[in-house]
């Protein structure tokens, strides 16, 4: 008897347990908002009309601030699809406002310039441009940045979240920026207003296509994720004369090799090795001929930092040690040293970054988004973060999955951003961009 009250209160206690813990898993379901993604057959439904921009804008790629055809193609969709849409902000720029009710607003940008590269892919639809710089000499132009990917998933996702309304709730800015390539576009656009002539973001996002991970992966970095870049060219003087009398000369050939190599003490002795810093000399001219010492010589450089403390530091030395060997070498002229600003490091807020990753996981499977190194190279959507937005750029996949896999393996490099030969791996790479970037406008402005 006793035995059996005992095993039938065992059996209670454990139902009343098991009540209590799923109503408490249904609480937890209720409270955590469920968002929307689009189904496969949406993403297919727009595709057709993405695929053949795509192919479109990669045809017909333009310079930097040049982007007048590119920038009328994506107006006119996204007026068609019933954004206010306002051209020529900053230059080229495209500014389309599709309002939705009270909630956050929420800018998406892309970057809309190619670059002067001869396109060496050997596809049915590679470009042939040739076009004048802003020197007016002619140049080849390709998509080699994989610019005409963002711009043709911004359409497809302006499509989906015009078409879905009901799914979300705020202001949702679609950003059409020139001249990254030169970064330069986005300081344009905001100085032409893009924060005070349309709805101020309360977040910023964009994606860039990446050559180091498959179709179908989104990559992200928290934090500086990007490097600021500047260019600075020095001109150091000496006192020209015969090659065979050099007693009679002071040579600046000589002062500039010395200065290449003080230049290389800068990040491996004076710089903390856990902050990233490259000085690279690009150029070094000077000279006619073997038997002549030159007057002067020209160096150019680019100079990378994340920190602005290390980024100044950087350029201070470079200075310095350019003037304290032309000092030694006792040329009759202080170097000159001009310094041009580049762009400014991207940092990816982190905290925003993490919500979006979550979002991320939730529609593309956790596998799928993966965290990548913090890289060298500069972007101008670093300006949007410094105008006071807490703003992200990911990282969509773009190359064809068997190919990343052979070469995972046998340790080949693939063509990368910016090569003759980038060719996307455009279908898988379009469909996963514009899931991801709906993934991330709906988290943000989510019912
Ligand atoms: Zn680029
Ligand atoms: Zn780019």
């Amino acid at each position: 008897m006793s035995f059996f009250a005992d095993a039938m209160r065992v059996r209670w206690s454990t139902r009343v347990a098991l009540v209590l813990f799923l109503s408490a898993c249904s609480l937890r379901a209720q409270t955590k908002p469920s968002t929307w993604a689009p189904t496969a057959d949406q993403v297919n439904s727009v595709y057709p009309a993405v695929e053949a921009l795509y192919l479109d804008l990669h045809r017909n790629p333009e310079l930097s601030f040049h982007e007048q055809q590119t920038a009328a193609k994506l107006a006119e969709r996204l007026k068609a699809l019933g954004y206010e849409v306002t051209s020529n902000v900053g230059g080229t720029g495209v500014v389309a406002v599709l309002r939705n009710g009270n909630g956050p607003t929420v800018l998406y940008r892309t970057d809309m310039d190619a670059l002067p590269v001869e396109e060496k892919t050997g596809l049915p639809y590679a470009s042939r441009v040739v076009s004048k710089n802003d020197a007016g000499v002619a140049v080849p132009v390709m998509h080699a940045c994989g610019h005409d990917i963002h711009m043709a998933s911004w359409v497809g996702t302006a499509k989906l979240m015009a078409d879905n309304r009901q799914q979300w709730h705020g202001t949702l800015v679609m950003m059409g920026q020139p001249a990254e390539e030169v970064v330069g576009g986005a300081a344009a656009m905001l100085k032409d207003g893009l924060f005070t002539r349309f709805p101020k973001p309360n977040f910023a996002v964009a994606i860039h296509d990446e050559s180091v991970l498959p179709a179908g992966q989104v990559g992200y970095t928290s934090g500086y994720a990007m490097a600021a870049s500047d260019a600075v060219e020095i001109t150091i003087f000496g006192r020209g004369g015969h090659g065979a009398q050099p007693q009679n000369t002071v040579d600046p050939i000589v002062i500039g090799a010395r200065t290449v190599l003080a230049l290389q003490t800068i990040v491996s002795r004076e710089n903390n090795p856990l902050d990233p810093a490259v000085v690279t000399v690009g150029s070094f001219q000077g000279g006619t001929k073997s038997n002549i010492i030159p007057d002067e010589v020209k160096l150019q450089l680019t100079v990378r930092s994340y920190k602005p403390e290390v980024r100044k530091h950087l350029l201070a030395s470079i200075e310095r040690i350019a003037k304290g060997e032309a000092l030694a070498a006792g040329a009759p002229r202080e170097p000159e040293v001009k310094i041009t600003p580049g762009a400014n490091a991207t940092y990816n807020d982190p905290e925003l970054t993490k919500r979006l990753v979550a979002a991320l996981r939730d529609t593309l499977g956790a596998s799928n988004v993966v965290e990548i190194p913090p890289k060298m190279v500069s972007e101008d959507f670093s300006e949007i973060g410094l105008a006071g937005v807490p703003a992200t750029m990911f990282f969509v996949g773009a190359v064809e999955p068997e190919k990343f896999a052979e070469a995972q393996k046998s340790g080949a490099v693939l063509p990368g951003l910016h090569s003759s030969l980038w060719a996307p791996d455009y279908e898988p790479t379009l469909k996963t961009a514009i899931r991801a970037e709906i993934a991330m406008l709906v988290e943000l402005l989510q019912k």
